[in-house]
């Protein structure tokens, strides 16, 4: 009998198929990444590193890291890459554990305003054991202000500031942050896992050559498997500071963390993956890819506006966009994210419910909606379709209960959908 998870399997693809997927940190692999995640490497152990394992039999898996690494490195501009991270969040905390002792000072932006859980959630491990000074968007502009966050970091002495978001639908100015943890003595660290795919495709500003360590997903934005690295400078600028016993570099405490500290057989078909996904990268074909998610970004942003619909910050520089829910006239009420989601779910087009800077209600029935364009990017749609989905998403929101209309909706998303095919044959 063929087990029934395949069935369910095939209808999860004509889900994907059929679907507006405007989840920002959702993406379409190629089907080349998708291979290799589904191959005969994940039959190996491997711990440890190139040269240097624990196990036999890794000829050919050290030839795939080894290339996985300099194609990270290259796509970055880094002295260092550990491709090891199993996803994003274990990655930010062997980056911690590399760095900081139990009880250091984190400076970090808190969910509701757009951090990620590892960035010091009570409900994290990072919460848990380090010590949280959270920095916050403007009130009034709804971004960043570096001369808050400078002020904070000098009378804080935070051990490290880290920067990068999930729900920030603006540029960030990396070297600032930089300057800032320099100035104070701290680690600079910048989580891109939204933003890779745009600073590798050079629409938004690079991280380095300043930042002394930068993690990322390789799923989001990147269009790799689900998967993330660390990239980072060999040197530690704070070398023997708060590692008095150490004789490593940043770069050797990094890869200790990730193996033997935190992880332990490697995923070697994801980093196969993962360097796939690094050379489809570095294609100039990639460049066009993130410019059109920006544009597509700023043209779904422009119809919601002209929708009479409230973006936090309004609008956006990125792949990403916020609705506030709440400052929508139409609307203005809060609370009311996910009951538009599941609303916009049952037209077929599928985004997240999400908090919004000082929201007063709770992260389950938060205020706002996230949406982004990587993923229908990669599909093939430009422009026309998102001024086209920005109406649907706005008819929607001004009749959130009218279920009648989600279902004529629904239809007239999958019969666009036909026309832009995910995979070029029904794939898998
Ligand atoms: C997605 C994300 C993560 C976590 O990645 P997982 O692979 O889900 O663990 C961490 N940090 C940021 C900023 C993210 O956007």
């Amino acid at each position: 009998m063929i087990d029934p998870i395949w069935n369910v399997i095939q209808q999860e693809k004509v889900r994907q198929q059929q679907t507006l997927q405007l989840i920002p940190s959702e993406n379409y692999a190629s089907k080349e990444v998708l291979a290799a995640c589904g191959s005969i490497l994940s039959n190996k152990y491997a711990e440890g590193y190139p040269g240097k394992r624990y196990y036999q039999g890794n000829i050919h898996i050290d030839e795939i890291e080894q290339l996985a690494i300099e194609r990270a490195k290259k796509l970055f501009g880094a002295e260092h890459a550990n491709v090891q991270p199993l996803s994003g969040a274990p990655a930010n905390l062997a980056v911690f554990f590399a760095l900081l002792q139990p009880g250091d000072k984190i400076m970090a932006m808190p969910l509701d305003h757009g951090g990620h859980l590892t960035h010091g959630s009570p409900a994290n491990f990072s919460g848990k054991t380090y010590t949280i000074i959270p920095y916050r968007v403007d009130p009034e502009t709804e971004q960043l202000d570096y001369q808050m966050i400078r002020t904070l970091a000098l009378q804080e002495k935070p051990k490290l500031i880290l920067s990068g978001f999930t729900a920030y639908p603006r540029k960030i100015n990396f070297k600032i942050m930089h300057e800032i943890a320099e100035d104070v003595g701290a680690y600079s660290m910048a989580d891109i896992s939204h933003i890779a795919g745009l600073i590798v495709g050079g629409v938004h500003p690079s991280p380095f050559p300043f930042t002394d360590v930068v993690t990322t997903t390789t799923h989001k934005t990147l269009r790799g498997p689900r998967s993330a690295i660390i990239v980072s400078k060999q040197e530690d600028r704070l070398h023997g500071i708060y590692h008095k016993n150490s004789k490593k570099n940043l770069a050797q405490r990094i890869d200790s963390a990730v193996f033997p500290g935190l992880q332990g057989g490697p995923h070697q078909h994801t980093i196969a993956a993962k360097a796939i996904a690094f050379e489809e990268a570095l294609r100039p074909e990639f460049k066009v890819y993130a410019q059109q998610v920006v544009n597509n970004a700023q043209v779904l942003a422009a119809t919601l506006m002209e929708e009479g619909i409230k973006l936090v910050s309004n609008g956006t520089d990125t792949h990403l966009l916020l609705i506030d829910l709440l400052k929508t006239s139409f609307i203005n009420k809060p609370g009311l994210g996910r009951i538009a989601a599941v609303a916009l779910e049952n037209a077929g087009i599928v985004c997240n419910a999400n908090t919004i800077p000082f929201d007063p209600s709770t992260p389950f029935t938060p205020s706002g909606l996230r949406l982004g364009t990587p993923a229908l990017t990669t599909r093939g749609m430009k422009e026309a379709e998102m001024k086209k989905i920005g109406v649907w998403i706005s008819s929607i929101l001004h009749d959130l209960g009218n279920e009648q209309l989600q279902k004529t909706i629904c239809e007239q998303v999958k019969s666009l959908c036909e026309q832009f095919p995910i995979y070029d044959d029904l794939y898998l």
